[in-house]
């Protein structure tokens, strides 16, 4: 899946200033964490802790590494689930898997030396969907057992917790999930403009030999609509049509092929779902 991709990819901490374009959304989260962080203030006021963060928009626009970037700057240790993996055959299963996943949490900042833990849950809708007129499934034990945990959550506990969750669904998910003291504070993550793409195109040439008369700001020009991850891939396909043409850098005309790859691609793989 994209998460397993990203994990796969990205070095061992990640920052905000990684992550390109995206400029409110990171300054919304960083508000929120700001908050978090002065807890004995907080507190003080009798202010309801923050628990839950929701981060919403299309696949690929960098949620999971906002998350990520969110355990770097609050100094948490970080474990991270998707949705998909509390979806299980045996009732039962998917509440045990949640309920590890908050103890897990607690161990990795015990043994980390952190004094707060962010669980990041991708694809919250597939365990936090509308429980639609008393029909019972299987995984509504799931999603009861995240809400029991969230409740269990307080701002005196060591290791604190705050939960990160991620959607592309918001209007599927279950209104107990979005309420006050769970996931409370939403986050859009939307498609990046031309000056995000130009940005999150400049951080993935990095580590390339780009051309000096390579026009990114062109590449970003006609990639209307591309997310962060298909931006990802320009890059990358890029690289691989330079290699393949045994030059030593990588010129316009990779990046016209690579965009063209990539929209095909975007368009076979819709097709194929078909
Ligand atoms: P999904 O919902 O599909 O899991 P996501 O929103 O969590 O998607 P990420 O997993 O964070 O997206 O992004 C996937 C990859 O795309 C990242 O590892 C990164 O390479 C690239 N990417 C996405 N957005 C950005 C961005 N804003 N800046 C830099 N790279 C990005």
């Amino acid at each position: 899946s994209s998460e397993r991709k990203a994990r796969s990819r990205a070095p061992a901490y990640l920052t905000f200033d990684d992550i390109g374009g995206q400029d409110r959304a990171k300054r919304e989260l960083v508000e929120a964490l700001d908050f978090l962080i002065k807890h004995e203030e907080i507190s003080k006021f009798g202010i309801r802790p923050l628990k839950g963060i929701l981060l919403t928009g299309p696949p690929g626009t960098g949620k999971t590494l906002m998350a990520k970037a969110a355990a770097h700057y609050t100094n948490s240790a970080f474990v991270s689930a998707s949705g998909s993996e509390f979806v299980e055959m045996y009732v039962g299963v998917g509440a045990s898997r949640v309920r590890d996943l908050f103890k897990e949490a607690r161990s990795r900042a015990a043994k980390d030396g952190k004094d707060s833990a962010i669980i990041f849950i991708d694809e919250i809708d597939v365990i936090g969907g509308k429980r639609e007129g008393g029909q019972q499934r299987e995984y509504d034990q799931t999603l009861n057992q995240l809400l029991t945990e969230m409740d269990g959550i307080h701002t005196a506990d060591t290791p604190r917790i705050l939960m990160v969750a991620a959607t592309n669904r918001k209007e599927m998910l279950d209104s107990a999930l979005l309420r006050p003291g769970r996931f409370d504070r939403h986050i859009d993550v939307d498609l990046p403009d031309k000056k995000g793409r130009l940005h999150i195109l400049q951080l993935h040439a990095r580590n390339k030999p780009v051309a000096p008369e390579a026009n990114l700001e062109r590449v970003a020009g006609e990639t209307f609509g591309f997310s962060g991850a298909q931006l990802e891939s320009v890059m990358n396909e890029a690289a691989i049509y330079a290699m393949r043409d045994a030059r030593t850098e990588v010129d316009q005309q990779h990046f016209s092929l690579a965009i063209d790859k990539v929209m095909m691609g975007e368009k076979t793989d819709r097709e194929a779902t078909m």
